[in-house]
């Protein structure tokens, strides 16, 4: 019968949880597994950069382990267990170099995104860390205690390197933070808003380098410590390094099983993919051309797919949906506009209180930027816009 095959969720992040949550609203009956290379505690991942803010360990970030999990959404979680092939033919995924083989009525990938890693040399890349999930959380934190840390170098100053900037400062770290860009939140901010955070940050005590790259890290003289190499010549003294210079969709086991993929796994907006009963949600996917690597858009997938998968196929829509980042210094909440979109940024600035909108030839609000008390613009710029997929 297969319409009780079950479905099979690769990932238990927000995407896979959040998905099993919507969709047992719907159906308390299909077999549900899901399958994680991790332990599978549940856990909020935005809360990893406030950890040095709040005081959270990894253990006080875990909302609950994956037999909790497994529980209360009525499924069967596979935690450390990492998914090597699909067989889209025959609806079969293969675990580990095992000759497993599981068969799928519905499969689902929601296995998030790999933080990219920039090209460094050197004789320490051992301290060098970048802080994806629970686990490398943990392992952050107590190399931070092990080795009495008390200077952060920061590997990119987008909305991660930022955020961590920020939490460290309030940890009582000192930080200095390296971007090849010019400024603050490159990628995201119009120039204004961007150095009204990084000012901000700078009156807390951070030090930036923009311009050079990063090309080694290294033991520093006498093995206390460590020493960064730019491409500029200068050398910055610390002792760990925290990289955050992006993420990318993890679309390597799709594009292998021969499923469509571009920046993301490609979908429809029914999330289904090139695959037949295969779909794809969360930091992985790319919705008709949209790639999101955020949680308003990933909880509003969960909700269409738990539809979908339940008997009702549901399209994801996606109101505009702007960014919170997390730099109390300069608090941050931006929308940008879509790629490519022509048109004008206006700035308002006072200090490190920017507005920044921006329109579109016809005079449409199509983005904005606020920084510091700008962000009390928010709701009623946030409801000027339209929905990125109405
Ligand atoms: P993940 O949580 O990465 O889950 C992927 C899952 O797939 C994991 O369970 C993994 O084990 C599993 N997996 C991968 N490959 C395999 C395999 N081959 N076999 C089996 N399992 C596999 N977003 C916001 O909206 N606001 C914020 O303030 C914010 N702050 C952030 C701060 C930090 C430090 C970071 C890193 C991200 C932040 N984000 C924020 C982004 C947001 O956290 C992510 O968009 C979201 O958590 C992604 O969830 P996911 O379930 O798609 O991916």
């Amino acid at each position: 019968d297969e319409t009780k095959a079950p479905i099979v969720v690769l990932g238990t992040g927000l995407a896979g949880y959040g998905l099993v949550r919507e969709f047992r609203k719907h159906d308390q009956d299909t077999p549900v597994i899901m399958i994680t290379a991790d332990d599978g505690r549940s856990y909020s991942k935005p809360m990893l950069s406030t950890g040095y803010t709040k005081d959270t360990t990894a253990d006080d970030l875990a909302q609950a382990d994956a037999g909790t999990m497994g529980k209360q959404l009525k499924a069967s979680v596979w935690t450390m267990t990492h998914v090597t092939a699909i067989d889209t033919e025959n609806q079969t995924i293969k675990l580990g170099d095992a000759e497993t083989q599981i068969h799928y009525g519905k499969l689902v990938l929601a296995l998030g995104a790999d933080t990219i890693t920039p090209p460094i040399k050197g004789d320490a890349l051992e301290y060098v860390y970048s802080v994806n999930d629970l686990l490398d959380y943990d392992d952050y934190r107590t190399a931070i205690k092990k080795n009495d840390v008390k200077k952060v170098c920061i590997i990119g100053a987008g909305l991660i390197g930022c955020e961590f900037t920020n939490d460290l400062i309030n940890g009582g770290f000192s930080v200095e933070a390296v971007d090849p860009m010019g400024y603050c939140l490159p990628t995201l901010l119009p120039e204004p808003a961007g150095r009204a955070v990084q000012r901000a940050l700078e009156e807390k005590g951070a030090k930036f380098h923009f311009g050079p790259l990063v090309t080694e890290v290294n033991k520093a003289a006498g093995d206390v410590g460590l020493t960064v190499t730019l491409n500029n010549g200068d050398t910055i003294d610390c002792d760990l390094v925290v990289s955050a210079v992006g993420v990318r969709p993890r679309t390597q086991l799709a594009s292998d099983a021969g499923i469509n993929v571009n920046r993301g796994v490609t979908t429809n907006r029914l999330l289904e993919t090139s695959a037949k009963n295969v779909y794809a949600m969360g930091d992985c996917v790319e919705v008709d051309g949209h790639v999101l690597v955020y949680v308003a858009p990933l909880m509003a997938q969960a909700r269409a797919l738990g539809k979908t998968l339940a008997g009702e196929a549901t399209e994801v829509s996606y109101p505009a949906m702007p960014v919170t980042i997390k730099t109390p210094a300069c608090p941050v909440t931006v929308n940008p506009p879509p790629r490519d979109m022509e048109g004008d940024w206006d700035i308002q600035e006072d200090g490190n209180n920017v507005v920044a909108t921006f329109r579109d030839k016809s005079g449409q609000l199509q983005g904005f930027a606020l920084t510091g008390d700008g962000i009390k613009q928010k709701m009623a710029l946030q409801k000027e816009l339209p929905p990125l997929l109405g």
